[in-house]
């Protein structure tokens, strides 16, 4: 990784922009077709990279197992402070939407938990399924959910930029969220109104005055494992943060998720994005970490039923 690094660093930085311009990570040629979930035998372009380096040894998304996952008394609560005036815009990538922050000041911040600096929030963006019965790219004991919601966040203490913290093992903190079907989410709503605006590839729309604290479940407890990023470059540069409980999210907004397009307007064929989610890795040597004992409250994931 330090060779990539040499190569790649003076790059980022040349095409590091301000943040109203999407973000740029370097390629990490992989072994990418067994990674993604097939659809009719189309692979998604983001999926279509030359065959080269093989996976690591820290690569995600990852089963959970209860039974295998360990209880950490010494793991802090999160420190998650966000300010809604950071937020700027909308993007859809042509993989999902990016819901994109201002990151050049520490106003939205993650620290504690098992991060030993503090971290800024750069993006959240979600994976979701063509129906309820997939979409997440963690399980718990198997158990898949419609969707989750992933809060990217890079370690501003010890990095100058996003850019430089995605090739580095502490670089990024990832808070994932399961969506559940349930309720209508009213804090989600301001964002599912304004996705029409971004369905197609390449679209961005600017998206002011939005604090994710309203995705987040009141309950505390988490997982926590060391990963890697689930698209492309698929650095192992990830403190994953899985959040136990999962949020309710009406039929009919994840209906909007649905109704987005993994493809620009001039194309002839317009695909719906779904299924944007990446296969599961092995977990090879590592240990998931529980910030809950499991002996204590309720352990029970609430599977997904079909809708
Ligand atoms: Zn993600």
């Amino acid at each position: 990784m330090v060779t990539l690094r040499v190569i790649l660093a003076p790059l980022a930085m040349h095409l590091r922009r301000s943040v109203t311009v999407h973000r740029w990570t370097p390629v990490r040629k992989c072994s990418l077709a067994g990674c993604s979930y097939k659809l009719r035998h189309q692979l998604h372009p983001v999926w279509q990279s030359p065959l080269s380096v093989p996976g690591g040894r820290r690569q995600s998304p990852i089963n959970i197992t209860l039974r295998d996952s360990l209880h950490d008394p010494h793991l802090k609560p999160l420190k998650i402070r966000y300010d809604s005036n950071t937020c700027t815009q909308i993007w859809n990538n042509g993989y999902s939407f990016l819901v994109e922050f201002d990151d050049s000041t520490d106003k939205s911040t993650l620290s504690g938990g098992p991060l030993l600096n503090q971290y800024r929030l750069c993006q959240f963006h979600f994976h979701w399924g063509e129906s309820n019965a997939v979409g997440s790219e963690h399980t718990i004991d198997g158990i898949l959910f419609p969707a989750e919601l992933h809060l990217v966040h890079w370690n501003a203490s010890k990095y100058k930029s996003f850019e430089e913290a995605v090739m580095e093992g502490d670089g990024l903190a990832v808070v994932a969220v399961f969506l559940k079907i349930g309720k209508r989410h009213e804090g989600l709503q301001k964002l599912v109104d304004a996705l029409p605006a971004v369905r197609h590839k390449d679209s961005v729309v600017e998206f002011t005055s939005f604090n994710p604290s309203c995705l987040l479940p009141t309950c505390l407890d988490y997982w926590t494992y060391s990963g890697s990023l689930t698209t492309p470059p698929l650095t192992e540069s990830v403190a994953w943060i899985i959040k136990k409980k999962p949020v309710e999210v009406s039929h009919d907004q994840l209906a909007v998720f649905r109704s987005l397009l993994f493809t620009s307007a001039d194309e002839e064929e317009q695909k719906s994005m779904v299924n944007n989610f990446r296969l599961q890795q092995p977990l090879m040597n590592r240990t998931v970490r529980s910030s809950f004992s499991p002996f204590l409250g309720s352990m029970e994931p609430q599977p997904q039923t079909e809708q």
